[in-house]
């Protein structure tokens, strides 16, 4: 059941349909309008009641006083030459409250098929062979984590996104696809920590994957997260180990660790590990560890061996990606060398390693750097180390 604190006025685009089936019975509704007015938005990106053509003026009015429209706007397209799209996302109800990324990444000529997560062939539903785009969307203006490397965590936070703020940059990523083009996987690997806003990020889901909506297969929808222990287990009972998980490792031993991301401090090794081994996968199911090779401090042959001790017995596969330098920040990107004797190490120990293949390079599409162009870094805190406290 949805919470009852939910504000379908001041969340239009996050509210579920059993919250549009309560708000129109009480306007004295049928409850197929609240049916339609929900596929509008989520099947067809209509957030404005006045494109919503199949229904009743009167109610239309109504859907306006009750503040319906799209929460998030197009501010910036930026198209690379590889067919990326970046887009700067702003928020119209709140100006000066900043901006996040959302990308919408093609498949590259020579991606594979991705078999494993290939849904069972449904007979009634012949499979049109569209061309499978990933949209990597943000969950917060900003991250209160702090991780060293990342212009998200240098900035420190500076709000959640709320629910329709998160599917809205779906919603909007559709707009921009080409012909013969469906975003088949999300990723929320954008700015932000999603297990940090757990609730909008749980609501979030449910909407990208709901049947009257996107209908996402929640398989193919991603949460990545510097590793938040307590909300991993309750994302994995929540959605039954459905949602795929990335872990962000990026080193194997605490002290590293902890110096790169002030997180490992809250959580370490000893606790993260055993929640990625509780995390209720489906069979045949792998998580993703990420890893972000920094030069000389977390690529050398050592860091391989240690990484490949740590995650034995694990059902893992693991992204190596070659930092994107900050600004700023004093961590440099991996010689090639490196990267690719990490891949060998681990891929002897019999793990899949694959290296992130750069994308939309000529926009500048790192994590979290378009939307921070400009921006200056503010005093970080960090409310989830048991109470704020400054970095
Ligand atoms: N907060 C979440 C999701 C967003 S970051 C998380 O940390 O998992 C998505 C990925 O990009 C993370 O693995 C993060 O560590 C990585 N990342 C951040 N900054 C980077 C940079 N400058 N270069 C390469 N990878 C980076
Ligand atoms: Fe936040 Fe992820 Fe960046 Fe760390 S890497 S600061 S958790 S966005």
């Amino acid at each position: 059941m949805p919470p009852a604190s939910h504000d379908i006025q001041r969340d239009p685009v996050g509210s579920y349909l059993e919250e549009w089936e309560a708000l129109l019975a009480g306007w004295g509704e049928r409850p197929f309008r609240a049916k339609q007015v929900f596929r509008w938005i989520h099947t067809r990106s209509v957030a404005d009641p006045a494109g919503m053509t199949d229904i009743a003026k009167t109610l239309r009015e109504k859907l306006t006083g009750a503040t319906l429209h799209m929460p998030v706007v197009i501010e910036r397209l930026h198209r690379a030459a590889d067919d990326t799209r970046k887009v700067l996302v702003g928020f119209p109800d709140t100006p000066g409250s900043g901006t996040v990324e959302t990308v919408l990444i093609p498949p590259m000529p020579d991606d594979d098929a991705d078999d494993e997560l290939d849904d069972e062939p449904n007979p009634a539903m012949p499979r049109i062979a569209a061309r499978r785009v990933t949209q990597c969307i943000s969950t917060q203006v900003g991250c209160a984590m702090g991780c060293v490397f990342c212009a998200s965590g240098v900035a420190g936070l500076k709000r959640h996104l709320t629910a329709g703020e998160i599917v809205g940059q779906v919603l909007l990523g559709r707009t921009l696809l080409d012909e013969g083009e469906a975003i088949r996987n999300v990723v929320l690997m954008g700015m932000g920590e999603p297990l940090h806003n757990y609730d909008a990020v749980a609501r979030a889901l449910r909407l990208l994957t709901h049947r009257d909506g996107l209908d996402l297969s929640t398989r193919r929808v991603t949460v990545s997260t510097s590793g938040l222990v307590p909300e991993i287990d309750r994302l994995g009972e929540d959605f039954r180990g459905e949602v795929a998980l990335a872990i962000s490792l990026h080193a194997p031993t605490d002290e590293l660790r902890s110096s790169l991301m002030p997180i490992n401090r809250r959580y370490p090794l000893a606790e993260l590990m055993p929640a990625l081994r509780r995390y209720p996968l489906a069979r045949r199911r792998r998580i993703t560890v990420e890893y972000t090779l920094i030069r000389g401090v977390n690529d050398q042959a050592a860091h391989a061996r240690a990484l490949s001790k740590l995650l034995r017995g694990l059902s893992v596969k693991v992204n190596l990606i070659p930092l994107n330098p900050v600004e700023g920040v004093p961590y440099a990107a991996p010689v090639r060398d490196d990267v690719l004797s990490f891949q060998t190490r681990l891929r002897d120990d019999g793990y899949s390693v694959f290296i992130r293949k750069t994308r939309g390079d000529d926009i500048d599409a790192a994590c979290g750097q378009l939307a921070l162009q400009g921006a200056k870094p503010v005093k970080r805190t960090l409310p989830v180390f048991g109470g704020a406290r400054d970095t």
